[in-house]
């Protein structure tokens, strides 16, 4: 059975670079065969993984060439371990939703018998929020039946993940998607970890890893690679690691109870972070 899972979170929190690095431990330390469907219009999804390898979004090809022309071969990579990945791209700037955009790709590649069932893993990487409809779809139609949401201990990314919670809980019942955690990945902010840890305990769910910031991830970037290609031997290659075991094993799915705004303000001044 694959397991689908999207990965959300406020823009630059690091969505792409967790995603592509767990990706990539997984299937270098766990042997999992993982596909990345990017859906943020950036398409910067799958660039650690290709090594920079250029990629033609879904619907850039669509847009230039027509939908006979989004066939596998022309819209899916194959890149570090045998990773596949796509990008869904967005519409032409300041023309039409994006969306619709991830609608459309994902409904291509399904079309087109993308997802093969050899995969454990397809990772859909989503754009910061769950407003517009379109960026709800991997979870509004089940499209992903897991939800990570990576976070820090800074206040506008607590309030992005308390709401796209509040997104979440509006399509679990009808898709049967389910909150498996949240990812810290660490800007070092005073109490980030006990800030989390409170912060998902009071919205039930866990604190599934703490990644660490570390400026190999930068450097591995750099050479266009993830942490565990560039220097497996390193320590943000383990945190990746077992983030990536930790989400093989996990069995702690929830429906979210988003706080409400008092609570979340009451718990931001408790980790000093109101003045
Ligand atoms: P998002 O996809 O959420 O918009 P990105 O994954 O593009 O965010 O991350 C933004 C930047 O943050 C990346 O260019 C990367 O260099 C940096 N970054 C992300 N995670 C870490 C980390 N754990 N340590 C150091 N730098 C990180
Ligand atoms: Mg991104």
């Amino acid at each position: 059975m694959t397991r689908k899972i999207a990965i959300y979170g406020k823009g630059g929190i690091g969505k792409s670079t967790t995603t592509q690095n767990t990706a990539a431990a997984l299937a270098y330390y766990h042997n999992k065969h993982v596909f990345i469907h990017g859906c943020d219009p950036k398409a910067d999804s799958t660039r650690l993984i290709l090594g920079g390898k250029p990629q033609e979004s879904v619907m850039d090809t669509l847009r230039i060439h027509g939908a006979e022309k989004v066939t596998l071969d022309k819209v899916v990579k194959t890149g570090y371990h045998d990773i596949r990945c796509v990008e869904s791209g967005g519409p032409e700037p300041g023309v039409g939703c994006a969306g619709r955009g991830i609608i459309t790709a994902i409904n291509l590649m399904e079309e087109n018998g993308a997802y093969t069932e050899d995969l454990d893993f397809i990772f859909f990487d989503v754009l910061g929020d769950v407003v517009c409809g379109g960026f709800a779809m991997p979870i509004r139609d089940g499209k992903a039946q897991e939800v990570y949401i990576v976070a820090s201990g800074e206040m506008m990314a607590i309030y992005a993940a308390n709401n796209i919670c509040k997104g979440l809980v509006k399509y679990a019942k009808q898709s049967g998607v389910r909150l498996g955690g949240i990812i810290c990945n660490s800007r070092n902010v005073d109490r980030e970890k006990e800030f989390l840890e409170e912060f998902t305990a009071a919205i039930g769910t866990q604190m599934i890893h703490f990644v660490p910031r570390d400026n190999i991830v930068q450097r591995a970037e750099f050479n266009k690679k993830s942490v565990t290609e560039f220097d497996p031997d390193a320590n943000q290659a383990q945190e990746y690691k077992t983030l990536g075991l930790k989400i093989v094993e996990n069995d702690n799915f929830v429906i979210p109870k988003p706080l409400s705004m008092d609570e979340l303000e009451s718990m931001v001044v408790k980790y000093g972070m109101a003045s």
